[in-house]
């Protein structure tokens, strides 16, 4: 069975990408068939996983306005071991294009009819906005990762994103669930970050993973040589965190322990 998860969170520069990235990359060094959708004009996942994105033809925008089908976009991300429907700043025009579109709301979930079979795990780098580009990753999504940073402002915008969640569900997408709260950025030694945790923990109870990815250098350094930390810096502490966050939701999904 394919599990479809978006990575979402409307803030900005919290992680998301660094989760996709990193958690594709450890999901196929644990066996698993992945794709990753950059679903974001910023392409940062893209560049992530190693693709130049200014030299593509086709991206996740020709795929979303039906001018190409997800088999033609899709590129290899060899290093780190899994498939990328990659994106670029096109993708911004999107957005306006399909406002006058029928079905907007569907266009991925359609353009992956068939082609997700292959994979076992299919993550999607969502922008930082609750936009018809996340609507579009919520609606073709089982499941949810929410990645967040421990701090004040944090638990304010997550009101919003669990509401955006629950309109989905009633009008577009009921089986939608929330897979997991990722813990990402953080500081041990900062006792705010230690009352949020707390927080999260008592309002999402076990779907908080365990795997609690520090502030690492890193992970931060990886993605400037097209990297995931796995292939960058296998025992970094960032690293390791996320083939721990990897092993956690095989876990979860697949119902087994893994190494
Ligand atoms: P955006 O909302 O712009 O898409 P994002 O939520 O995808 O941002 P990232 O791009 O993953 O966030 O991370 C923001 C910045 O923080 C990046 O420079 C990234 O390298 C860095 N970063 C992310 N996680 C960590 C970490 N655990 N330790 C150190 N730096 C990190
Ligand atoms: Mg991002």
């Amino acid at each position: 069975m394919t599990r479809r998860i978006a990575i979402t969170n409307q803030k900005g520069g919290v992680g998301k990408t660094t989760t996709a990235v990193n958690l594709a990359a450890s999901l196929a060094s644990l066996g698993r068939r992945v794709l990753l959708i950059d679903l974001d004009p910023q392409g940062n996942a893209t560049t992530g996983s190693g693709i130049d994105k200014q030299g593509l033809a086709r991206t996740v925008y020709h795929l979303l306005l039906g001018a190409a089908d997800a088999a033609s976009v899709r590129v290899r991300a060899e290093a780190g071991g899994f498939d990328l429907l990659p994106a670029n700043r096109d993708l911004a025009g999107a957005e306006i294009e399909l406002v006058e579109q029928k079905q907007r709301e569907f266009r991925l979930k359609q353009a992956l009819a068939g082609f997700a079979d292959g994979y076992d795990y299919i993550l999607i780098d969502c922008p930082p906005a609750l936009n018809l580009l996340t609507v579009n990753a919520l609606t073709c999504a089982d499941a949810v990762i929410i990645p967040m940073q421990c701090e004040y402002f944090a638990i304010e915008g997550l009101a919003d994103l669990v509401n955006t969640i629950k309109k989905i569900k009633a009008r577009l997408n009921p089986a939608l669930v929330i897979d997991g709260v990722a813990r990402v950025m953080f500081d041990n030694r900062n006792t705010l970050a230690q009352h949020v945790s707390d927080q999260l923990k008592a309002h999402f109870g076990g779907k908080v993973f365990d795997a609690l990815v520090p502030r690492n250098v890193r992970l931060a350094e990886a993605p400037s040589h097209g990297l995931a930390a796995l292939q960058y810096d296998r025992s970094s502490r960032g690293a390791q965190a996320y083939l721990q966050m990897a092993r956690e939701l095989i876990e979860k999904q697949e119902g087994i322990r893994h190494g």
